[in-house]
């Protein structure tokens, strides 16, 4: 039997990196997806076919994940299509980093809206599902950056700190109805976005990493498995790293 079999998943954000790890592993693992991003494109096609090709029931829709009437939207959706939600990864996310003294109003903004209101627009649109089912994993996708902080992303930790706190009330809001909610913290991940870091950065975080190397987009989406499945029907409102032991620096 495989962990998700029979199981609906949504992951935002899910064209590219992180996000369509979990796409494709939650699949392989049995699991109907749906998955957003902002606009159709050739990643967004591959990853359908892709997940088609699996066997399972996949779709695709092209939504913003910080407004707040688009999430409702895809709520609405995905009730009047699968009927039901199992697991929502809350996965959109971007950086636009900079020095305090530096940093626009505009990237402090956009920063926050498409990290942390993304998270309270997807859980608000999807509770009163999970609640009727009275069942859910809600995962939320943070960062080491939230819990330790990082010089010139005050915008980014701020957002993923703010992920860990919403994360808590929720388990605490929603335990009762069957719903679980968990925040996962990658550290240095190989993605689209770590990729457009200098050499010289990278050494550095290299050098500050346990297991000496970065951390593969499957790496996250194995923690987010575990939080998804029945394997892990008794934790909630916990933060599970995923960096190769960074954090404990
Ligand atoms: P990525 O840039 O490769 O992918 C992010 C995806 O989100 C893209 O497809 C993008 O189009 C989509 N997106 C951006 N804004 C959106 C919006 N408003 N609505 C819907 N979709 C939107 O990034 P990634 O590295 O795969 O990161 C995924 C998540 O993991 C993010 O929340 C990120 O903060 C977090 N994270 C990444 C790392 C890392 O090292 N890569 C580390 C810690 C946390």
């Amino acid at each position: 039997m495989k962990l998700l079999e029979n199981k609906t998943a949504l992951i935002t954000g899910a064209s590219r990196g992180i996000g369509r790890s979990h796409a494709l592993l939650f699949a392989e693992e049995g699991a109907n997806i749906i998955f957003t991003d902002l606009q159709a494109n050739d990643n967004s096609e591959s990853l359908l076919a892709e997940l088609r090709a699996k066997g399972v029931r996949a779709d695709f829709l092209a939504s913003n994940a910080s407004d707040f009437a688009q999430a409702q939207e895809v709520a609405q959706w995905v009730e009047a299509n699968y009927g039901r939600l199992d697991v929502l990864v809350n996965n959109a996310g971007i950086t636009r980093d900079q020095l305090i003294l530096r940093m626009s109003v505009e990237d402090w903004n956009l920063v926050l809206d498409v990290n942390l209101r993304s998270v309270f627009n997807y859980t608000k649109a999807f509770a009163p599902l999970m609640m009727k089912q009275r069942a859910g994993s809600i995962i939320n996708i943070s960062s080491i950056v939230g819990l330790n902080g990082n010089a010139g992303q005050c915008n980014y930790a701020a957002s993923k700190a703010g992920i860990i706190g919403f994360t808590r009330s929720i388990a605490k809001e929603l335990g009762s109805r069957g719903i679980r909610c968990n925040a996962v913290a990658p550290g240095f991940i190989e993605t689209p976005m770590t990729r457009q870091l200098s050499e010289d950065v990278r050494k550095e975080w290299m050098k500050q990493i346990p297991l000496h190397r970065g951390g593969l987009d499957t790496d996250v989406a194995h923690v987010s498995l575990f939080l998804a499945s029945e394997l892990a029907g008794y934790v909630t409102g916990q933060v599970i790293s995923c960096d190769g032991g960074l954090a404990i620096n």
